[in-house]
């Protein structure tokens, strides 16, 4: 467990809580050790505020070297930080100050579902190359192409585009999705879920891949040629 924190007294009580838990806690101050040991770690807790860059920057520069399991710790509750922070690549996050309960939940969550992206029974069924348009996806070797050319969506955006390209067709309930990709239907997650959905239609420039299900939920869009 990586922890990139700058503040020793949080940094302390957080290392306390995730050693009780079995976890072991390397942490760090600066952005430049994060990125020295973020291949060694397996998951990263990630406060934006740093001396040297600032979290955000070093988010987007982590994401280019390794795909970890990330959650963004920051006393910055504005709307407008913790959407860049998913847009980035953070898998969920948790505003200072936070109960010690709920973050070890919020961690053990994004482990669990990052051990196993997809139920195996639902890779193992069916098609495993799904083609709506020019956008052809690859479940099994988890990669996106429009009209040729590959698109970098983050894990989680994959992962909510696997689940309803697994199953073309079938409509998939918000409540669903969350449970299967984010473990729980957290309030955080829940606004996950549109920043997720907005990465993957901005990213692969086919805004119709997702159609919304008023009220609902999400389905895999039908696009022309497809
Ligand atoms: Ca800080």
């Amino acid at each position: 467990m990586l922890l990139v924190e700058d503040d020793d007294r949080m940094a302390q009580a957080l290392a306390t809580a995730l050693t009780r838990r079995g976890h072991t806690v390397r942490r760090v101050v600066r952005a430049a050790e994060a990125l020295r040991h973020a291949r060694e770690a397996e998951f990263v807790l990630l406060d934006l505020g740093l001396p040297d860059l600032d979290g955000l920057d070093l988010l987007r520069k982590l994401r280019t070297v390794c795909d970890l399991p990330l959650i963004v710790v920051t006393a910055r509750s504005e709307e407008r930080d913790v959407l860049q922070g998913l847009r980035a690549g953070a898998d969920d996050y948790v505003v200072k100050p936070f109960r010690m309960a709920e973050l070890i939940a919020r961690i053990d969550t994004v482990r669990r579902r990052t051990s196993s992206a997809l139920p195996s029974s639902e890779q193992a069924e069916g098609e495993r190359r799904v083609r709506t348009g020019d956008v052809a996806i690859d479940l099994a070797a988890r990669t996106v192409t429009v009209d040729g050319a590959a698109v970098r969506l983050t894990r989680r955006e994959f992962d909510v585009l696997a689940l309803l390209a697994a199953q073309p067709g079938d409509v998939r309930s918000r409540e669903e999705i969350l449970d299967r990709i984010w473990g729980d239907a957290f309030l955080a997650s829940s606004r996950s879920l549109d920043v997720h959905v907005a990465g993957i239609r901005a990213k692969t420039g086919r805004a119709a891949l997702v159609r919304t299900i008023r009220g609902y939920g999400y389905q895999l869009g039908t696009l022309d040629g497809a």
